[in-house]
C-alpha cells in the first residue's frame, strides 16, 4: 500500500466510523495528525503544521516530552490503579504540589475533564451552604460569552446560546451577568473595582434574586472560549468583594489560564485575589493524560468533616487522580518549573502581543489585539467605527488561509451568538521565538 493510498483509506473510515467533536460535518476539513514534536504537528500526508493552539489550550509543555511518557510508563508498571476512595502516593504528592502552587490553603479533588471539575465544583459548594445552615442558597451567577464545559451542568454555567441550543432544559439555578469586554464597553483598565458597572451588576442581581439564595459565581480570570476578555485589572477583586458582601463563593475556573497560559501559575494570581474553589485541567498534564482537579479552600473543605448521615462528599469518580495521569503531571509540572514557563509565557506573550498589534494596526479588519501572556486574541470586525462583527466566512477564510501556510489558529469570540469572530493563539509555552515569528 503507498503512503496516499493510507492516507485515503484513513479518511474514508474516518469519516464513516468516527463522530468529531464541536464542528460542523465536513470530511474534506478533517486534519489526521499522526506526529507531534515540540510545536509541530504532521499529518497523514506528510504536511507540518505549527499548533498555535496547543490542541485545545493545553500542551503547554509541547509536543514529544520522552520524560513524560516515561513517568506514565513507571507508575503503570509499578501500580496502575487505585481509587481514591482510598489513596495513592501520586495523587497525595500532586495534592500537595498543588496546593503549594495555591499558596498552601487547599485541599484537592481529582476528576478527568474540566467539566467535571466544574460539576464537582457546583456540588461542594451547594452542599456547603446546606451544611452551613443556609438551605436556600443553590443559584450561581456565570458570565455571557464564558465556556464551562459540555457536561449539563458545566454547560448550564457557560454564557454561549449557540452551544445550549437543542440541549436545553440544563441544570437549573444559572443566572449570566455580562462580562468585562474593554473593547466594545467603556470601562477602563484602571478603574476603581466600585466604578466597574460590570461589578456592579453582579451585585444587583444578587440582591434581586436574594444573597440567601445565590450559592456562588464562577468566572474565568479572563474568558477564553469568550474571545479573550482580558478584565479590568481590579474586575476580579470587585467580584470577591461582592460575593464576600453577599456570603456568596467564589469559584474560578483555571481550566485554561491555569499552569502558565497568562504568564503566572494560575490566572487569578494576576489579580491579587484568593478564590474560594479553583479548577483545572489541560496544562495539568500538557493533555498527554486526562486529569482535572477542584480545589477547595481548607475552611470549605471542614465543614464536610461533620458526623452527622451525608455531611461526607458523596461524590465517587472511578477515574479522577489516575495514578499514571498523577505521576505524568508531577513530572509536567517539574519541567515547567526547570524551564522557567510561566515566566518564558509572559515574556513571549508580551512580545507576541506587541508586534502583531504593530503589524495589523492598519488592517482594515483588525479591531483590537489583546491578551495576557501566550493568550493572545485578534478580532476582527466589519467595520473599526461601528465593532460590528465580521462575517463567518470571512473569519473561516482567514483560519483556512493559515492552516494552508502550514499554521493551525483558532477562533472564539461569541461576541454575538453564533459570530466567532476572534482568532486566537494559545501556543505552546516552549514555543521557539523563531517559530513564534512565523
Ligand atoms: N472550562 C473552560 C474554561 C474550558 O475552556 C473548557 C474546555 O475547553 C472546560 C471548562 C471543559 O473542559 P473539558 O473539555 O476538559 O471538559
Amino acid at each position: 500500500m503507498t503512503k496516499v493510498t493510507q492516507g485515503e483509506d484513513l479518511l474514508t473510515k474516518d469519516k464513516d466510523y468516527l463522530w468529531h467533536s464541536m464542528k460542523p460535518y465536513n470530511p474534506n476539513s478533517t486534519l489526521i495528525v499522526e506526529k507531534a514534536e515540540g510545536s509541530w504537528v504532521t499529518d497523514h500526508n506528510g504536511k507540518r503544521f505549527l499548533d498555535a493552539m496547543s490542541g485545545l489550550w493545553c500542551v503547554n509543555v509541547g509536543y514529544g516530552r520522552k520524560e513524560l511518557a516515561d513517568a506514565a510508563y513507571e507508575q503503570l508498571k509499578q501500580m496502575a490503579y487505585f481509587p481514591l476512595s482510598q489513596s495513592h502516593p501520586p495523587a497525595i504528592k500532586l495534592a500537595e504540589k498543588l496546593n503549594e502552587m495555591l499558596g498552601d490553603e487547599y485541599v484537592i479533588f481529582f476528576s478527568n475533564s474540566g467539566s467535571e471539575a466544574n460539576e464537582t465544583a457546583f456540588k461542594i459548594a451547594r452542599q456547603y451552604h446546606q451544611q452551613n445552615g443556609d438551605h436556600s442558597r443553590y443559584k450561581f451567577i456565570a458570565r455571557y460569552r464564558a465556556y464551562h464545559g459540555s457536561s449539563l451542568g458545566s454547560l448550564a454555567a457557560t454564557g454561549q446560546a449557540q452551544r445550549k441550543y437543542k440541549y436545553e432544559p440544563l441544570a437549573p439555578g444559572f443566572i449570566h451577568v455580562a462580562p468585562p469586554d474593554l473593547y466594545r464597553t467603556s470601562e477602563k483598565v484602571n478603574d476603581k473595582a466600585t466604578d466597574l458597572q460590570s461589578v456592579n451588576e453582579i451585585d444587583r442581581v444578587m440582591t434581586w434574586e436574594l444573597s440567601e439564595t445565590i450559592a456562588g459565581v464562577i468566572m474565568e480570570p479572563i474568558i477564553t472560549g469568550g474571545g479573550i476578555l482580558v478584565p479590568p485589572d481590579n474586575y476580579m477583586a470587585g467580584v470577591k468583594e461582592v460575593c464576600e458582601k453577599h456570603g456568596a463563593l467564589l469559584i474560578v475556573d483555571e481550566v485554561i489560564c491555569g499552569f502558565g497560559r497568562t504568564g503566572k501559575p494560575f490566572g487569578f494570581m494576576n489579580y491579587g485575589v484568593k478564590p474560594d474553589i479553583i479548577t483545572m485541567a489541560k496544562g495539568i498534564t500538557s493533555a498527554y493524560l486526562p486529569l482535572s482537579a477542584t480545589a477547595v479552600r481548607k475552611e470549605i473543605y471542614d465543614v464536610f468533616k461533620g458526623s452527622e448521615e451525608y455531611d461526607y462528599f458523596r461524590h465517587v469518580n472511578t477515574f479522577g487522580g489516575n495514578p499514571a495521569a498523577c505521576a505524568l503531571a508531577l513530572k509536567n509540572l517539574e519541567i515547567m518549573e526547570n524551564e522557567n514557563l510561566f515566566s518564558r509565557s509572559k515574556k513571549l506573550g508580551t512580545q507576541l502581543k506587541e508586534d502583531l498589534s504593530t503589524a495589523l494596526a492598519d488592517h482594515l479588519f483588525v479591531g483590537d489585539v489583546r491578551g495576557k501572556g501566550l493568550l493572545v486574541g485578534i478580532e476582527l470586525v466589519k467595520d473599526k467605527a461601528t465593532k460590528e462583527p465580521l462575517e463567518m466566512g470571512l473569519v473561516n477564510k482567514v483560519i483556512a488561509g493559515c492552516l494552508q501556510k502550514g499554521l493551525i489558529i483558532g477562533k472564539n469570540g461569541a461576541t454575538v451568538a453564533g459570530y466567532n469572530n476572534v482568532l486566537t493563539l494559545s501556543p505552546p509555552l516552549t514555543i521557539s521565538e523563531e517559530d513564534l515569528a512565523f
